[in-house]
């Protein structure tokens, strides 16, 4: 079948084989005995296709496939457990791996971390760790292996030889306004997740004005779509929903997250980052086996944090990936830019809702992000939130700390944060930090979801 062929059928509403999905893919990435057939201009008109006509269970996981056999598979078998990993869709202020991994790391679970760079308004792990000083995440395959072994953690990039398919395809996506749809996203992430050689996963699902799907119908569809998948490769797989209707802590940019996630670690830190930190990491310690129930995995993650061994661990895995220990301990050994001014609130209410994009824009103003995959970003700008949803505010208290270099889009952030705040003469209802779990912690017989 010619590739045409297929993007006509796709187009048409109709419905594509497994060995379909295989060729459009293996066409356009090519393979070791054949050179690409599929260009970009075609594969843009099938995910255009996907986007209008979507994919059912069955084509979504025939592509996840397809994806993930695009390049190899990590052997992690010769370490010992049952290896986990998680995953975020993406936020703002969401520094939330590099306090959680640490901890379930010091409870017994290897987890081997594979994170990507920050794009657009969200920031992306890989940034964050670049704020300590000489951490490196690009180890070779043999190393991180070896780390997670020897620390039962460690964080690396994408490789090149993980799921290559997707990274010409989400580079096509971002330029032709495919990149909203959630078979296209589902195939994305988890061709990823499931070429990291993981056992079981989890994954958090941000719902709201700073995450990709804004309402919680959209995040519900797309961690049905990501669990499923998941059960199908027989990898236990849970999703929780999670609430970006407001920013995740205080700290956005990557020099401040850093430093709120290792606050976290020692025992303080904001309650929300706390909060989610636990509950994700429950997911995964019963994932890993090692905790009967979630308020059993709770409770050994709150002694990870009391007695110091997820901070332990986190210092460990530094040191191990060339990383300065002291600036775990010093916050002037962080790179943050020198300047600071005080953005204060012009009139006086209750803060009813914030647009937490705008606010993630706000930092990339200040050249916290990226627009293109390979943009430079400031490690050291960003922004300490002052005030959230829920909070009375007077005129003149202070609505965010903005870090700067040299007043570089100071200006801008500042009109797109007062912008980005809706303050009322009533309070608003408070927000659940969690609005829903689902996915299977077993792989039933027709891999059933629990939700
Ligand atoms: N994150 C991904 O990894 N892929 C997408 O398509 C969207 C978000």
């Amino acid at each position: 079948m010619r590739a045409v062929d297929l993007i006509r059928r796709k187009r048409d509403g109709g419905e594509l084989e497994s060995r379909d999905i295989e060729a459009l893919i293996r066409g356009y990435t090519g393979s070791e005995d054949s050179a690409p057939s599929i260009g970009d201009d075609q594969m843009a008109a099938f995910c255009m296709a996907v986007y209008f006509r979507g994919l059912t269970d069955a084509e979504t996981s025939a592509l996840v496939q397809a994806m993930l056999r695009s390049g190899d598979v990590l052997d992690l078998s010769s370490i010992p457990g049952r290896k986990v990993d998680k995953h975020s869709t993406g936020g703002v202020g969401d520094k939330i791996s590099l306090c959680l991994a640490p901890l379930v790391a010091a409870c017994g679970v290897p987890v081997p971390m594979i994170s990507g760079r920050g794009l657009g308004h969200t920031g992306g792990t890989l940034d964050k760790l670049a704020a300590i000083p000489g951490f490196s995440t690009n180890l070779s395959v043999e190393a991180f292996r070896n780390t997670v072994e020897v620390h039962r953690l460690s964080f690396i990039g994408q490789t090149e030889r993980l799921a290559p398919a997707d990274k010409r395809l989400y580079a096509l996506r971002d330029v032709t306004a495919t990149v909203e749809s959630i078979p296209l996203i589902a195939a994305s992430i988890m061709s990823k997740k499931l070429a990291e050689g993981i056992d079981a996963l989890v994954l958090d699902v941000k719902v709201g004005s700073g995450a990709f799907m804004k309402t919680e119908a959209e995040a519900r569809t797309l961690a049905e779509a990501l669990t499923r998948t998941g059960l199908e490769a027989r990898k236990p797989t849970r999703a929780l929903l999670s609430n970006m209707d407001q920013v995740l802590g205080r700290a956005v940019g990557n020099a401040n997250e850093t430093w709120e996630a290792i606050e976290v670690l020692q025992g303080g830190g904001p309650n929300d980052v706390r909060e989610l930190t636990l509950e994700l990491g429950a997911e995964m310690l019963v994932l890993g086996g090692v905790a009967g129930d979630l308020p059993g995995a709770r409770a050994r993650l709150e002694s990870a944090l009391e007695d110091g061994s997820g901070f332990e661990t986190f210092s460990r895995v530094v040191h191990a990936q060339g990383g300065e220990v002291s600036a775990l301990v010093a916050r002037s050994k962080l790179p943050f830019a020198p300047d600071e001014s005080v953005l204060a609130f012009q009139r006086s209410g209750y803060v009813a809702s914030v647009d937490v994009e705008a606010v993630g824009l706000a930092a990339m103003r200040l050249g916290a992000g990226r627009t293109r995959q390979n943009d430079p970003v400031d490690l050291g700008v960003g922004l300490l939130m002052q005030a959230t949803v829920g909070d009375y505010v007077q005129a003149g208290d202070p609505l965010a700390v903005i870090r700067h270099r040299s007043g570089r889009g100071v200006l801008s952030a500042e009109r797109t944060l007062l912008d980005a705040f809706l303050l009322a003469e009533e309070a608003p209802p408070s927000m659940p930090l969690i609005l829903g779990r689902l996915g299977g912690g077993a792989v039933g017989r027709k891999g059933t979801t629990d939700a």
